[in-house]
C-alpha cells in the first residue's frame, strides 16, 4: 500500500505548494507559477484539451484521477482506473510519469492505497493549509511551519490565492520547495 503523507519531516524551513484540479486556466498563472515551486495535482478532464497550458507552468504534474470522484468506499477496480488512467494520459500529455497521488476531497481507504500503488505511484498526497478566495486557511495556529504542504486551486481566484501563500511564507520566514524532491 502506498504510505500517506500529510507534512514532510525535515528541519529545513521548507514549505510545499501544491495546487489542484485545473478546471480555471487563468494566464496570469503561468508567471506567478514559475516563482514558487508550485505541485500540480491534476484531473485528465481538465488538461486533455488544454495540456500546453500546464506545460507552460513548468511545475511536477502529479495523479488525481481522472474524473474527480470521491474514492472512498468505492470498489477496488474502479479507484485503479481513476488513479491509473490519470496517470497513463499525464505521461502521455507531459512526457513524465507521475509518482505521487492526491485523493479528491481528501477521501481515500486501504482500495485507493492499494491501487495507488499498483499505479507506480509512491504516496498518497494530503495537505495541512487551504487558501480560498485569497485567504489562508489554518487548521492549526495561525502560522505555517516547516515542513507543511499547502493546497491551492486553479480557480478565478488564483492571482489573490497564490500572492496569499507567498504573503504568508515571507511573513513566517520560509521557503517554498519542490514536493517530489522529498517523496522520491
Ligand atoms: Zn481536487
Amino acid at each position: 500500500m502506498a504510505p500517506v503523507v500529510r507534512r514532510i519531516p525535515t528541519d529545513k524551513p521548507y514549505v510545499f505548494l501544491t495546487i489542484d484540479d485545473g478546471e480555471i486556466k487563468d494566464p496570469a498563472a503561468v508567471e506567478l507559477a514559475k516563482r514558487g515551486w508550485p505541485t500540480l495535482f491534476l484531473n485528465e478532464k481538465y488538461f486533455k484539451d488544454d495540456a500546453a497550458y500546464f506545460t507552460s507552468l513548468n511545475a511536477p504534474v502529479e495523479d488525481h484521477t481522472v474524473d474527480h470522484p470521491n474514492l472512498r468506499g468505492k470498489p477496488y477496480e474502479f479507484q485503479r482506473e481513476e488513479i491509473c488512467d490519470d496517470a497513463d494520459a499525464e505521461q502521455r500529455a507531459f512526457g513524465v510519469r507521475p509518482t505521487l497521488f492526491r485523493p479528491p476531497f481528501g477521501n481515500y481507504d486501504d482500495n485507493t492505497r492499494r491501487a495507488a500503488a499498483a499505479c507506480g505511484l509512491k504516496a498518497v498526497v494530503l495537505w495541512d493549509e487551504t487558501i480560498n478566495n485569497g485567504a489562508m486557511q489554518f487548521q492549526v495556529g495561525h502560522h505555517l511551519r516547516p515542513g507543511d504542504i499547502v493546497l491551492m486551486h486553479f480557480r478565478k481566484t488564483f492571482t489573490e490565492d497564490y500572492q496569499a501563500f507567498l504573503d504568508q511564507v515571507k511573513a513566517d520566514g520560509l521557503t517554498p520547495a519542490r514536493l517530489p524532491d522529498f517523496l522520491s
